[in-house]
């Protein structure tokens, strides 16, 4: 074995005895991503990127259908700007870098870099709008965000990361609610549709929602190990930044009134949840719907003759029906097959020279491993309906396995004991009482994930205090 042979099929530390070095070598192995220079941020090499862009755009046609614009805001705030609304600014401000100096001059008020754009858009709205007519204003922005992390990992928390906000400005509150849920619909649908990962639509708790908003909306999700990842959050404003940025609108009567704003975004933490959720002991597995690749062909004995051909003919041939690549490299068959189970390629097809013989080509699903044979003249039927299967394979299994960490807790006790014997997501009652959510984090360190919108009662009382219950909270260790 060659060297280079050598170096890819390097061990990948299985999930079961170190999961969070399970994570880490994937990323690496799979050439998702490699740490940048400074410490906590990221370089997303091409397949990395590759699959968040298939991501991005399925976002971005859906949020144009429903009728939005795509903009794109400075990367500054200047100080003074962020102080204006006072819950936001004590939310973010242990995370903000500051920019002190320009070239070698100190500047007179700092800047701080984004960690989030909400004060540069009510600064333009409160310029921009003036009348009924100019709302509902349905702004998007693609770009990167900092936020000063203290403890880092890929995708899951960085210093530097991208994603999508959204902000809208609308004439009712409840033209802004009616926004807020349909952008988190929006997230829901493409996570499970596309990206194959069962969510839990909900609200979070007072303490737990966006600084500066009403409220937040949230999908959440669970991942291989037991712990839930928030996967998307939808923010209603009401007019609470509109009155500290003093943006106002003349309605039809001629009155002024305050806007009612929402804010959302999906970022590429949602990668994270791509990996933990649907990866194994051999790398990753991606769903055919986001998959760069859904399908490499892999030439056995390629140097004999007429197999690279047959090999180039077949690519041409599916190219318009699915995503497929072939991989005619003088690397050995072996160490191909590893690689596309590592980047997690929904289907290969190996075809050599008795496979050409008899007019068939071999197709190994990696969600499964199983092979089946298939006739040429089947396989551009067989190969679209094969993908939909794994696709659909996929979702059960993630949806199976949250169940399977879905414990029901009552009490205190059966709390903790659930958190030991099955992590996971722990349905509890709660008497609504931020008191009662601090403890149990100090407790046992998980947290509220959400006020589900799938209201049950599984008990009358709260699983902390004892007294009359409000509502059923799933609560869960978290990322
Ligand atoms: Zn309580």
């Amino acid at each position: 074995m060659g060297k280079k042979n050598k170096q890819f099929v390097e061990k990948v530390t299985a999930m079961e005895e170190d999961f969070a070095q399970w994570y880490t070598d994937v990323v690496k192995q799979a050439e998702l991503v490699e740490y940048g220079q400074v410490r906590g941020t990221m370089i997303i090499k091409p397949y990395g990127y590759a699959i968040w862009e298939n991501i991005k755009d399925e976002l971005d046609k859906k949020f144009k259908e429903t009728g939005h614009s795509n903009v794109a805001f400075p990367l500054f705030i200047p100080e003074s700007l962020l102080q204006k609304e006072k819950d936001h600014v004590e939310g973010f401000a242990p995370e903000v870098a500051w920019v002190t100096h320009g070239g070698e001059e100190e500047l007179t008020e700092r800047i701080a870099v984004r960690p989030t754009s909400e004060v540069l858009f009510c600064d333009y709205y409160s310029n921009n709008i003036h009348s009924y007519r100019d709302l509902p204003k349905l702004y998007n922005q693609w770009g990167n965000v900092v936020r000063w992390e203290k403890t880092t990992r890929p995708f899951l928390r960085s210093s530097e990361f991208h994603w999508q906000e959204g902000h809208t400005a609308h004439a009712t509150d409840q033209d802004a609610a009616e926004e807020t849920d349909r952008m988190l619909g929006i997230y829901a649908d493409l996570v499970e549709k596309y990206l194959a990962i069962p969510v839990l639509k909900g609200r979070k708790t007072d303490k737990e929602k966006f600084a500066g908003a009403k409220y937040t909306l949230t999908i959440e999700s669970m991942m291989h190990d037991g712990k839930a990842l928030q996967s998307g959050t939808s923010h209603h404003f009401g007019s609470g930044f509109a009155e500290a940025f003093d943006i106002t609108y003349l309605d039809e009567n001629g009155k002024s009134q305050y806007v009612h704003q929402t804010s959302w975004g999906l970022s590429t933490r949602i990668m994270g949840a791509l990996i933990m959720v649907h990866g194994d002991n051999r790398g990753l597995v991606i769903p055919p719907r986001i998959a760069p690749t859904q399908a490499m062909i892999v030439p056995i004995a390629q140097h004999k003759e007429g197999v690279l051909d047959k090999a180039y003919e077949l690519r041409d041939q599916l190219k318009n029906l699915v995503r497929v690549d072939i991989d005619a490299s003088d690397k050995t068959p072996g160490w191909k097959f590893n690689e596309t189970e590592m980047k997690g390629f929904p289907v290969r097809i190996e075809m050599g020279p008795k496979d050409i013989e008899k007019n068939q080509v071999v197709l190994v699903r990696r969600d499964t491993g199983e092979k089946e044979f298939i006739a040429l003249a089947e396989l551009q039927d067989r190969l679209p309906v094969l993908l939909e299967e794994i696709q659909q394979n996929l979702y059960e299994k993630a949806k199976a396995h949250r169940e399977e960490k879905t414990s029901v807790a009552k009490n205190m006790d059966e709390f903790k004991a659930a958190l030991e014997e099955n992590p996971g997501f722990i349905k509890a009652m709660w008497c609504g009482d931020t008191a009662c959510e601090e403890k149990i984090k100090e407790e046992t360190t998980a947290t509220s994930r959400c006020i589900p919108f799938e209201q049950e009662k599984v008990s009358d009382t709260c699983v902390c205090c004892g007294k009359e219950a409000k509502e059923l909270v799933y609560w869960a260790k978290a990322y």
